[in-house]
């Protein structure tokens, strides 16, 4: 039986644990540049694989202890069939407060409606570039029109408010960081900008191929004036504007690699073959899969979990001289 009254989860630091990411494929449709080398990837066997009863049942267990947020990601989630009633069934467990999914948005003209009728509430949608053609560069799928399709979807069936991400990288599509903008006023969209991290498939990450939060800033600040706002949440990872001519949208600017946000991270990941992720940037993860099919009662995965992320690192080393990128790229890890 589950415990009627709501534990923490809390890591050495104190940090506690509220949101839980949950990959439930590591393969996609798409090969982002800044996510999955283009050719060469080998796809997890289906046995490595959670099943849908697997992943409810440890959602709970993660829940039962005072996760209150969880988020649907990938590889591309949209790519697995049976991720509707998945939705429904996490929108069905007590003490979920919060329950979002991360896209590429390729299936969302079809799948938007049956999604918001599941109970998701919110949606992260990537599209990296407004261009046709830069678009397909970046992600090797000629689908601009069909990823506009799907935030249109989105929205008309409030799956709200949709935020779009943008990785952003340099000379790749930086020259497009204010059309953004433009893009989330005329839309209404919460457009966020997300720092290029070393978590490419190609491992050609360097630092001048990052464009930092601050020149992100002054580059749309200079276009469209912004005003902060206040109301950010101690664990959030954006920086969050609004634009202070009073035009819809808003601005969102999540920079990890010069702002790292890690003294309030709240963030725990399970990847689609069961592995505990305690950072994006972890060099080790912690097998709940083969604890769970070896039979481990409920207590005692609570306790695998409790005692996992006590192990939770004080931060990422990104900036660090010895830093070593982790072996899973973002794609296999669910961002
Ligand atoms: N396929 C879905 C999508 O693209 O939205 C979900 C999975 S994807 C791995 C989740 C997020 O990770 C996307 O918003 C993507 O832009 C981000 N991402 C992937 N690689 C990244 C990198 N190297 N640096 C920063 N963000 C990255
Ligand atoms: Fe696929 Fe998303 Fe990675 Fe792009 S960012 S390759 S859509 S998993």
């Amino acid at each position: 039986m589950l415990p009627l009254y709501q534990p923490t989860l809390t890591d050495s630091y104190g940090r506690q644990i509220k949101d839980l990411r949950i990959s439930i494929t590591d393969r996609c449709n798409f090969r982002c540049v800044y996510c999955m080398p283009e050719t060469g990837v080998q796809w997890k066997d289906k046995s490595e694989i959670l099943s849908y009863e697997e992943l409810t049942y440890l959602a709970e267990t993660f829940v039962s202890l005072g996760v209150t947020k969880l988020r649907v990601t990938g590889g591309e989630p949209l790519l697995r069939r049976g991720v509707i009633n998945f939705i429904r069934t996490l929108n069905s467990i007590p003490g979920v407060e919060d329950l979002a999914l991360t896209t590429n948005a390729y299936f969302l003209p079809e799948y938007a409606e049956r999604l918001s009728k599941a109970g998701l509430k919110r949606i992260s949608i990537s599209i990296d570039s407004l261009m046709p053609k830069a678009f397909e560069l970046l992600t090797k799928v000629n689908a601009l029109g069909r990823v506009l399709e799907g935030i249109e979807a989105a929205q008309k069936y409030n799956l709200t408010p949709v935020k779009v991400n943008m990785v952003v990288m340099r000379h790749i599509n930086d020259n497009e960081v204010v059309d953004f903008a433009r893009f989330a006023r005329e839309k209404g969209l919460i457009a966020r900008y997300i720092e290029y991290m070393p978590l490419d498939g190609p491992g050609e990450w360097n630092r001048d191929m990052v464009v930092s939060g601050k020149e992100i800033f002054e580059k749309i600040n200079a276009k469209y004036p912004l005003k902060p706002l206040i109301a950010n949440h101690k664990s959030e990872t954006a920086k969050r504007f609004t634009f202070a001519d009073g035009a819809g949208g808003e601005i969102g600017i999540i920079a990890p690699v010069t702002e790292p946000f890690c003294g309030a991270c709240s963030r725990i990941r399970l990847t689609a073959d069961g592995q505990i992720r305690t950072c994006l940037f972890s060099l080790s993860e912690h097998n709940l899969r083969d604890f769970l099919r070896s039979g481990a009662s409920r207590e005692q995965l609570r306790q695998f979990i409790s005692t996992t992320v006590l192990k939770k690192e004080l931060g990422h080393r990104i900036n660090e001289p010895d830093f070593v990128a982790p072996e899973r790229t973002m794609s296999c890890i669910g961002g």
